[in-house]
C-alpha cells in the first residue's frame, strides 16, 4: 500500500449553509472597466456597472446617471470578474494542527486560524466555497466570520465503517458521522452498531436528514482502501442506486469521493453528479504510459454521463511540499497564515504529520530526494494531470476544486491552495479560457447555483474582482487582486491579509 497516499487522504473529504456579507449599503458604480464573463467570447471594454442591494443591477457601454449616494470605483485600466468558486474544500480542519489537542497554546493558535481562514479565501479571489463535508458547527464558525465567502455545504453519508471513518477512533466514529448509512451487503463484518435504529440509517432515512440540515449536496465515498488495498468496507451497488434515488427526490446533487479506476467507474455506473477527485490511481494499469484504453474509455463515459470531474491536482503535492526546506519562507505565507501559526509551523511539534508520513529524519537530504524518486505519487499526479488534459480534449467542462486541506498538512492553505490548483491546471495543458470558466461558471452551474454566481449579468449576486491584470493572458493575474467585491461592497485586497494591521 502507498502509505503516503493514505495518509495524504486521512482527513480529507467529507459537510451549507450561510451567505457572505450582508445586503450592502450605498450603490456602488464601477465605471470604465473591461468586463470578463465567460460567456463572452471578448472582453468587454469601457463597461459601466452599477451594484445596488448587493446584486448586480445595470451593465452598460456608456456612463450611468449615478443614484444618491452612490459609491465610485474608477476600473480604468483594470478588469472585472466574477468571484471563484471554490467547489472542494474542508473548513473544519486547523491546518497543520494535530487534532483534538486541548492545550490551550494550540487552542489558542486553532482560534486565530478560524478568524483568517474566510479573509484568506477572499484574499485569493475565492468568494463563494463548498464545504464537501466535515463538522457542520466548523463550517457554521467559518460563515460567521465578519468576512467570508458565501458558504455552502454537502452532509455526508459514509457507510458503517467505511471511508473516512477507518481513520477516526472505532469508540466514536458513529458519533461524529451520524449520518452513516447500514450497508446490508456488509452487515457480517460490519453490523449496525449497538444502540443504532436501523431505521434511521437506511439511505432514504439518511439523505432525508441530510435535505432538512440544508445542504445542498450528499456526499458519499466509494473507497476500499488507498492504493492497492481493498479492504475497507465499501457502499454496494444497490446502496448506491437507493441513495442516488434519494438524493434526486429532494432536488440535491450527489457527490462521491473516488479516485482509483475502478472506484470510478462504480460512481459512473451509479449515475452520481460530481466526482470529487481526479483518477490518479489507474489500479492494475498504474506503470502505463500516456492514457492508457481502459482509463480513456472511463474518461468518455464520464463526459457521455455529463458526470462533473473535479482534478484536485493539490492533494498529493499538498503533502510532499512539506519537504521543501523552503516552504513556510514563501512571502505568500505570511499573507494566508496567521503570523503566531506561522512561527508555531517552524517548531519541532508542528512536524508531526510530516514525520508520520516520511519518517522520523524528515530534514535529510536523502529522505527528500528519496521521497522524491522512489514515492509513486509524485507520479500519481501527473497521472492526474494526463487524465485532465484528456478529458479536456473530449471535450468536458473543466471544473475547480482545490481540496484544501486534503490532510492535515501545512503545504496546503486557504485560497492559496485554489491558486495552485489554477496554476497545476496550467501545467496540465489548460488554456486559461478554460480555467477561467472552471472557477466561474462552469463550478455554479456544476452546484445549481448558476442564478446567482459565475457571470457577470444583471440580476446576479455581486461577488465580483477587480482585477489589475487580465486573467485570459496569465494565470498570474489571479494574484493580482485590486479589490473584492463582495455582494456589493468593495475589500481593498491588503485589509484581507493575514498579517493586516488592525483586525
Ligand atoms: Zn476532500
Amino acid at each position: 500500500m502507498n502509505r503516503l497516499l493514505t495518509l495524504a487522504m486521512a482527513s480529507a473529504c467529507f459537510t451549507v449553509l450561510t451567505h457572505g456579507a450582508s445586503a450592502a449599503g450605498n450603490p456602488l458604480l464601477i465605471e470604465n472597466v473591461t468586463l470578463l464573463s465567460p460567456e463572452q467570447a471578448q472582453p468587454l471594454g469601457n463597461r459601466y456597472v452599477l451594484i445596488r442591494d448587493g446584486r448586480i443591477a445595470v451593465i452598460s457601454d456608456r456612463p450611468i446617471t449615478a443614484p444618491a449616494g452612490v459609491r465610485r470605483l474608477d476600473g480604468a485600466g483594470k478588469f472585472l470578474t466574477p468571484g471563484l468558486t471554490d467547489a472542494h474544500v474542508h473548513v473544519s480542519d486547523a491546518i497543520g494542527l494535530p487534532f483534538g489537542s486541548q492545550d490551550p497554546g494550540l487552542l489558542s493558535l486553532e482560534k486565530d486560524f478560524f478568524a483568517q481562514q474566510p479573509r484568506s479565501y477572499l484574499y485569493f479571489g475565492v468568494t463563494q466555497v463548498l464545504d464537501t463535508a466535515n463538522r457542520p458547527e466548523r463550517v457554521a464558525l467559518f460563515a460567521a466570520q465578519p468576512q467570508h465567502p458565501d458558504t455552502y455545504r454537502c452532509g455526508v453519508a459514509p457507510v458503517v465503517d467505511g471511508y473516512p471513518l477507518v481513520f477516526v477512533d472505532k469508540a466514536i466514529r458513529h458519533k461524529i458521522f451520524n449520518d452513516y448509512i447500514f450497508e446490508p451487503a456488509n452487515a457480517a463484518e460490519h453490523p449496525l452498531p449497538a444502540g443504532a435504529n436501523a431505521a434511521a440509517h437506511t439511505p432514504e432515512a439518511v439523505v432525508d436528514r441530510i435535505a432538512a440540515s440544508g445542504a445542498i449536496c450528499v456526499k458519499i465515498a466509494l473507497e476500499d482502501g488507498f492504493g492497492d488495498r481493498n479492504d475497507w468496507p465499501n457502499m454496494s451497488a444497490e446502496t448506491l442506486r437507493r441513495v442516488r434515488a434519494a438524493t434526486s427526490k429532494h432536488g440535491l446533487f450527489l457527490a462521491v469521493h473516488a479516485n482509483a479506476l475502478d472506484m470510478q467507474r462504480m460512481a459512473v455506473d451509479g449515475n452520481v453528479d460530481l466526482i470529487l477527485h481526479g483518477i490518479w490511481n489507474w489500479n492494475q494499469l498504474n506503470d502505463s504510459q500516456g492514457i492508457p484504453a481502459a482509463v480513456a474509455d472511463h474518461l468518455r463515459n464520464v463526459r457521455d454521463k455529463k458526470i462533473g470531474y473535479q482534478a484536485t491536482l493539490r492533494v498529493i503535492p499538498g503533502v510532499t511540499d512539506l519537504l521543501d526546506p523552503a516552504l513556510l519562507d514563501d512571502p505568500v505565507y505570511t499573507k494566508v497564515v496567521p503570523p503566531r501559526l506561522l512561527a508555531w509551523y517552524r517548531t519541532e511539534p508542528a512536524q508531526w504529520f510530516k514525520r508520520q508520513v516520511f519518517g522520523p529524519e524528515v530534514n535529510a537530504a536523502a529522505v527528500i530526494a528519496g521521497a522524491r524518486a522512489a514515492n509513486a505519487q509524485w507520479a500519481t499526479s501527473e497521472k492526474g494531470m494526463r487524465a485532465l488534459r484528456h478529458l479536456y480534449e473530449l471535450g468536458q467542462p473543466m471544473l475547480l476544486g482545490s481540496d484544501t486541506p486534503s490532510a492535515p498538512t501545512y503545504g496546503n492553505q486557504p485560497g492559496y491552495d485554489t491558486y495552485k490548483e489554477m496554476q497545476l491546471m496550467v501545467q496540465a495543458g489548460i488554456p486559461l479560457s478554460a480555467i477561467f470558466a472552471a472557477g466561474t461558471i462552469n463550478n455554479a452551474r456544476q452546484i445549481g447555483l448558476e442564478k446567482e454566481y459565475g457571470t457577470i449579468e444583471q440580476g446576479k449576486i455581486a461577488n465580483l474582482l477587480l482585477l489589475e491584470a487580465n486573467p485570459l493572458a496569465s494565470v498570474d493575474a489571479w494574484t493580482r487582486i485590486d479589490k473584492v467585491i463582495l455582494r456589493g461592497e468593495p475589500i481593498e485586497r491588503d485589509t484581507l491579509a493575514a498579517d493586516a494591521t488592525g483586525h
